[in-house]
């Protein structure tokens, strides 16, 4: 059998928090515990969203932390190839087709509320009927794949399981945008794919992406690769750590004089590893991590634990 392998995946379309730092360091420290291969994937063909200086401004504060990976970092937007193959297979089978909808359009049509912004559920009855859609020529339009009236059981490592209905949920979701580059769903079940990763470990806002992805890859005949979801940081709101909890940004730390070893010890208290934030290196955090008794429950990030870093200053 060959290597397990998993990757390290930013998106550069802003800086990396804290609660970035906990998925990423967890991850790294899995792959060297368990001696699994680590990928440096950078998710660049975000469009608009992506900033340039971001990506090397991300590998630079690895580096800082101390999060190493195996060979050199691959960037999406390096070549669309294997996305256009991915695609044309798919519309060999039949299962994409071309939609010109807006989102208003879609909107409009509507009748169920929206989840978030971000998730626009497609009502099936705006599927395209006419066969002459279902091509895949790259034309400058959105393309969607035809999700099918089925549950998918996700049987997550970390989270444990969970049912989705990918059609109630997001109905026929985008695989190739209008920007002629393929959607975070296609893309990064391609990569996964031809990097031979056998683990992804991310954040457990993305468990609902892995049925559209399981569905992905039973559509191009492919193996799914073992899920760990592992829970996000949030603010005492409860809500997603965002600016709106204050700057948490791991440059803004770094700038400011804060020690990574700081960094990594608050890391380690919001992953079981030690009882109150305490300065450590990479490597002692990697020895220190017990997966089992890493905590299911969400972590939060409050006031005290930004004092804490800048009292390292
Ligand atoms: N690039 C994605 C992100 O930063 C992660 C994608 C993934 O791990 O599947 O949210």
């Amino acid at each position: 059998m060959s290597k397990r392998t998993t990757r390290l995946a930013p998106s550069p379309t802003g800086a990396l928090h804290l609660g970035n730092a906990r998925t990423f360091l967890i991850t790294w420290a899995m792959a060297r515990k368990l001696s699994w291969r680590l990928e440096m994937r950078i998710e660049d063909l975000d469009g608009p969203r992506v900033k340039h200086a971001a990506a090397q401004q991300a590998l630079d504060v690895f580096a800082w932390l101390g999060i190493d990976y195996d060979g050199e970092p691959t960037y999406q937007s390096a070549d669309l190839e294997p996305y256009r193959a991915a695609m044309h297979a798919l519309a060999a089978r039949g299962v994409v087709y071309r939609c010109t909808l807006s989102r208003t359009q879609i909107e409009q049509a509507s009748a169920a509320p929206h989840r978030d912004e971000h998730e626009l559920r497609f009502p099936s009855e705006l599927r395209a009927t006419d066969r002459r859609m279902f091509v895949f020529d790259e034309q400058e339009t959105n393309y969607r794949f035809v999700v099918g009236d089925e549950s998918i059981t996700i049987d997550d490592e970390f989270a444990g399981r969970s049912v989705f209905r990918p059609l109630d949920e997001v109905g026929d979701f985008v695989v190739w945008t209008k920007r002629a580059t393929p959607s975070y769903q296609l893309a990064v079940i391609v990569d996964d794919a031809r990097q031979g990763i056998t683990d992804v470990v991310r954040g457990d806002d993305l468990l609902s992406s892995a049925a559209r992805q399981t569905l992905l890859y039973g559509a191009l005949d492919l193996k799914p690769p073992k899920w760990w979801h592992l829970p996000l940081v949030v603010g005492p709101d409860g809500r997603r750590l965002a600016k709106r909890h204050g700057d948490t940004r791991l440059t803004a730390y770094q700038e400011a004089g804060v020690p990574a070893s700081r960094i990594i010890g608050l890391l380690a208290s919001w992953s079981g590893i030690c009882d109150r934030p305490t300065e450590m290196t990479a490597e002692e955090f990697k020895d220190g991590l017990i997966l089992d008794s890493l905590d299911r429950g969400q972590v939060v990030f409050r006031q005290e634990h930004h004092r804490w870093l800048l009292d390292g200053v």
